[in-house]
């Protein structure tokens, strides 16, 4: 088998295939994008045969999809980030009761920090709300090798199984042995069989699927924690070997470790603290003139807990050591645990401030806790931190690094910056008691919040700025309320809330940011580009006559990037009484190539930067020029894309537009 170099997120669409998956489907979210997007780039090469793959308009959609597929009995694959298994819940919830044919494997990517999310959810308590096995990875090579297992869990129990690493598991990369050609299993004969007692919910059905799921669970809880290696190494099984032994060889994921004799101190953990974790046992070993006995135990299938395997692992011990991401799941399993048993250890971790409560961990934090769990001597200490940076490091020692802080802003020549200023100067003559709301959503736009355009007051899901301007204008009547949302948003939450405003009649103005593209998570398409990941183009699906048929009675189109065109349809809607949207349109510079850059008359300027307060271009900025005293306004040409957004904002004409935008 050829050897690749691959990131998580492509191991995933890899070992996927490998197990015979014959749809993949999800919504764009940082940071589980690149699975689908590589089942896609292996489909269009001819290496993955008989696959469906596509970008769903909404993740709800997706896992709906992706579940028709297992009841006709063919394999299939959801995925999206943490945030959008609460979109797809309502459908998840549900589907368990009714059970999975065809294996049914959710990849979520959860993110600590969170560097790309506006939450720290953690999908393992999702995973036991929902009543969902769920497997949690420690490196690329247990993603892929969990991937496979995944399948054969789900076809097993006839149950959806979760799959849930975290953003440095989805990017961090790794050879891999890949068969580099794949095809989907077929869908067996006869496909999807009728059966009203199975695949039609009733209360009834309902009634008794609970119980068959409590039974499963405990049931893959054994499983769990069958003995590690029954089912091979961990990290080395391949996706799709071996399905008879496959539900007894999920144990391989759990793993038990002892350092010394006798030991009293334990310390359990899960996904990629697991790693960081054993890189900083290495570390103290090496460092440390002597470490006391210990037992390691790496939990990789958190949910149903394998409590048979942690009893083993806790025998003996007198203190255990919790270290996870985001929420405390194991350490409240290690208290049922001493609780059911009546055990003697103590636990330590988030609850008692032992390990960090939020955000992400390090082997450096992991080395500098481990030092005080096992109580290493002052000079021990010194010694872990000469070569780890582990932060027992005393203050004194820690490198002073103190990097500028450069906040994200839209790009330049980035047409939502356009229609956030023409929306801002088109509310310029309005006179109310209050100033306007703007209620973002989650996008790019996003960064509309940004000085000089401040234009974002809200933002707090997908969809929710269009149904968050109604409760604004509800309770205050007569203060203008403004929705912006992008168009992948529109498509993939936006339209119960603009059906919302028509029903309801509620007087805001929403205004679609159209730059023909899912920008924010990497340029995917959706419904209203038809262009399609299996390779066709579908008929774009028209965001004005989308509005229309919802019933929106007052539509401007605008392009962004004209300023006088821009203002005068945003004036219009937001005097028009009742729901009104402008679609501003204009490509993200993702789409297009740069134009000349405007130049900058040193003549007519007067150095007043009112430029630059309008719009903010990080392609503007002020110079000094020879013979004048106040800087005047320059334009950086390799940032510049020559929207000529910024010819607009001077009241002196001194700003013209490039050569060739003449
Ligand atoms: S270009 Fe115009 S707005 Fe900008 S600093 Fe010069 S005079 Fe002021
Ligand atoms: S033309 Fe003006 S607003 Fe547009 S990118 Fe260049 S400097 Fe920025």
């Amino acid at each position: 088998m050829p050897k690749q170099l691959l990131m998580g997120n492509e191991a995933v669409a890899h070992a996927a295939l490998a197990a015979g998956v014959s749809v993949v489907a999800g919504y764009p979210g940082t940071p589980s994008s690149d699975v689908v997007e590589t089942v896609a780039k292996l489909h269009a090469a001819g290496l993955a045969q008989g696959v469906h793959v596509e970008w769903s308009t909404n993740e709800k959609a997706a896992l709906e999809l992706v579940f028709g597929a297992s009841a006709s009995g063919a394999r299939g694959l959801f995925t999206a980030k943490q945030m959008g298994l609460n979109v797809a819940s309502d459908a998840l919830m549900s589907l368990n009761y009714v059970g999975v044919r065809g294996g049914l494997v959710l990849y979520v990517a959860d993110d600590p920090g969170p560097i790309s999310s506006q939450t720290e959810q953690d999908t393992r308590r999702f995973a036991s709300f929902a009543k969902v096995p769920v497997l949690d990875p420690s490196t690329p090579e247990e993603l892929y090798a969990m991937i496979g297992s995944a399948f054969e869990l789900s076809e097993c129990y006839g149950t959806p199984v979760i799959v849930r690493p975290t953003t440095r598991i989805c990017h961090a990369s790794t050879f891999f042995d890949v068969p580099g050609t794949y095809a989907a299993r077929p869908t067996p004969e006869g496909g999807f069989e009728k059966d009203d007692s199975q695949w039609v919910i009733f209360p009834s059905r309902s009634f008794r699927a609970h119980g068959e799921i409590n039974e499963r669970l405990t049931a893959i809880a054994s499983d769990f924690s069958a003995p590690e290696g029954d089912g091979g190494e961990m990290g080395q099984a391949a996706p799709g070997d071996g399905e008879e032994a496959a539900c007894s060889a999920m144990g391989q994921f759990n793993s038990v470790a002892q350092e010394g004799t006798e030991a009293k101190l334990g310390i359990v953990a899960g996904g990629v603290s697991a790693a960081y974790v054993r890189e900083a046992l290495v570390l103290l070993k090496a460092e440390c003139s002597e470490l006391p006995s210990y037992r390691f135990m790496q939990v990789g299938t958190p949910y149903p807990f394998p409590e048979e395997a942690a009893l083993h692992f806790a025998e003996g011990l007198e203190r255990i050591l919790v270290f996870e991401e985001l929420d405390y799941v194991l350490e409240d399993e290690f208290l049922k645990l001493a609780g059911k048993h009546h055990l003697p250890f103590a636990v330590h971790g988030k609850l008692d401030g032992s390990t960090l409560t939020r955000g992400e961990n390090s082997t450096e934090d992991a080395c500098g806790r481990l030092c005080s769990f096992f109580a290493c001597n002052e000079d021990d200490k010194k010694a872990c931190c000469t070569s780890s940076e582990a932060s027992c490091c005393t203050e004194a020692d820690a490198p002073a690094i103190d990097p500028p802080v450069r906040p994200p802003v839209l790009c330049a020549g980035c047409p939502h910056r356009g229609s956030f200023y023409a929306v801002k100067e088109a509310l310029r003559s309005y006179r109310g008691k209050h100033k306007a709301v703007f209620c973002g959503d989650i996008g790019c736009y996003t960064l509309g919040n940004a000085k000089p355009l401040a234009a974002v007051d809200t933002c707090l899901c997908m969809g929710a700025g269009i149904t968050m301007a109604q409760g604004i204008a509800a309770v205050e009547p007569g203060r203008k309320a403004l929705a912006f949302i992008g168009d992948s948003t529109f498509f993939a939450s936006g339209l119960t809330g603009v059906a919302n405003a028509v029903y309801n009649n509620h007087d805001i103005t929403v205004c679609i940011l159209d730059n023909s593209t899912t920008a924010m998570t990497g340029s995917q398409p959706h419904p209203g580009t038809g262009a399609t990941l299996m390779g066709g183009q579908s008929k774009p699906i028209n965001i004005e006559e989308t509005l229309q048929a919802l019933g929106v009675q007052y539509i401007k189109r605008a392009n962004a990037f004209n300023f006088m065109e821009a203002k005068t349809a945003a004036k219009q809607a937001i005097d028009f009484e009742g729901p009104s949207a402008v679609i501003f349109e204009g490509p993200c510079i993702q789409l297009s190539k740069p134009s000349t850059a405007p130049t900058v008359d040193d003549q007519a300027c007067t150095g007043c930067s009112g430029c630059i307060k309008s719009i903010g271009c990080p392609a503007m900025s002020m110079g000094e020029r020879e013979g004048r005293e106040k800087p005047l306004m320059e334009i950086n040409e390799s940032l510049c894309w020559g929207c000529n957004l910024c010819v607009a904002t001077c009241p002196f004409g001194a700003i013209r537009k490039g050569a060739n935008n003449a």
